[in-house]
């Protein structure tokens, strides 16, 4: 397998910057995700690794080997797209074959090839029916079976299961989580999704205006955002932000009305601008606590697994919680909470973590 390398790779169209200088490398035989809001620059960095686009300035390698100006047909790459790419008109088995067939394999390997991506797909119930008889998510999973059984050693999804019903979509999550896993090919997946992006990816690149801002597994990026924006466009909630009113600086130390201990931030403290903290990073108890900070229960929604989420005001200030089950359906008007030291990401004013 390759990993594919970019560097310094900018896409401009007329006056306007896509992609804005990025170095980075894509590891092999794991699933990248680009991750970011539309119009970032995800599809327009995925087409250029496709060949689809051709860099204004930079390079693309996949290993040792330059393709940034190799035509896509000679990149030995799978691509599956928002909508997907069938031969109508054939069985969901000659879906899956047609392009094996070139590869002159042996009965015994095309079939072994097929059976498996069928397996995992959960197509093998309708390899002999006709596509046109399928659903939408059904197509789609035929056209992303078809890609990796081919295996190739780089596979890129753009926005794969954004046009297809929920029921699909999970199902065909599911699904891809297993064959990225078992298949081992480098996986390059775009999406405007952040759930979608914890769930498949083992490194995500976050991108805003063109250019990749973090990139690191889904747990360090949701705990250690290092940027206002990665706190915020990742979770759901996303990350609680305290502005400057509610923070108090003296020399090193920081103190704040949402928390009851003193920080020590050395020489950043000067810098703090504001902090995040995640709804589940907040301790909330019904009872007066010794060391704790009332807030008032304003909503109560209760949501996956049975956790509650609960938007407190403490002062003027509204945050969310994200507690456990009993503490929620317990709480009432009033609750005391608490913020540990570890929970807390401060900022600078021009939103970089400190
Ligand atoms: P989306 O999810 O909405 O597609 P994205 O992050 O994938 O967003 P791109 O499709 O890469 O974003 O587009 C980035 C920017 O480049 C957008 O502002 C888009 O309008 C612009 N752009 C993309 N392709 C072209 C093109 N062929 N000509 C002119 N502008 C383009």
């Amino acid at each position: 397998m390759y990993d594919i390398r970019l560097e310094n790779v900018t896409k401009k169209f007329g006056d306007f910057t896509a992609v804005d200088d990025i170095t980075f490398t894509i590891p092999k035989s794991s699933v990248t995700v680009l991750l970011g809001p539309s119009g970032c620059g995800k599809t327009t960095l995925m087409r250029m690794v496709a060949g689809l686009e051709t860099p204004t300035s930079g390079k693309v390698f996949f290993g040792e080997h330059e393709v940034t100006n190799v035509p896509t047909k000679r990149r030995n790459i799978g691509m599956v797209f928002q909508y997907p790419v069938i031969y109508r008109g054939t069985s969901v088995r000659k879906n899956l074959e047609l392009p094996l067939l070139s590869e002159k394999l042996s009965k015994a390997e095309l079939d072994k090839r097929i059976d498996e991506v069928a397996e995992i797909l959960d197509l093998t119930s309708v390899l002999k029916r006709q596509v046109e008889e399928l659903d939408n998510g059904t197509r789609q999973k035929i056209a992303v079976g078809r890609e990796v059984a081919r295996q190739p050693r780089i596979i890129l999804f753009d926005e794969p299961i954004t046009n297809i019903d929920l029921t699909s979509k999970l199902e065909l999550k599911r699904s891809m989580k297993e064959l990225f896993g078992r298949l081992q090919q480098t996986i390059v997946y775009v999406t405007h999704d952040q759930t979608e992006a914890m769930t498949l990816a083992d490194q995500i690149a976050l991108m805003q205006d063109g250019v990749i801002t973090q990139s690191d597994s889904p747990k360090e990026i949701y705990e250690k955002p290092n940027s206002q924006f990665a706190g915020w466009f990742l979770g759901n909630p996303g990350m609680n932000f305290v502005p400057p009113e509610f923070i108090k600086v003296s020399g090193s130390k920081i103190t704040s009305p949402l928390f009851t201990q003193t920080i020590d931030l050395g020489s950043k403290a000067s810098s703090v601008d504001t902090f995040g903290v995640r709804a589940e990073g907040i301790s909330v108890t019904s009872s007066q606590a010794k060391d704790g900070v009332q807030a008032r229960v304003t909503r109560k929604s209760i949501g996956a697994g049975g956790q509650y989420l609960l938007d407190l005001a403490v002062g003027s200030l509204l945050i969310k919680a994200r507690v456990s089950h009993s503490i929620g359906r317990d709480a009432k008007d009033s609750v005391w909470t608490n913020i540990a030291s570890e929970n807390i990401t401060f900022f600078d004013k021009a939103g970089k973590a400190l």
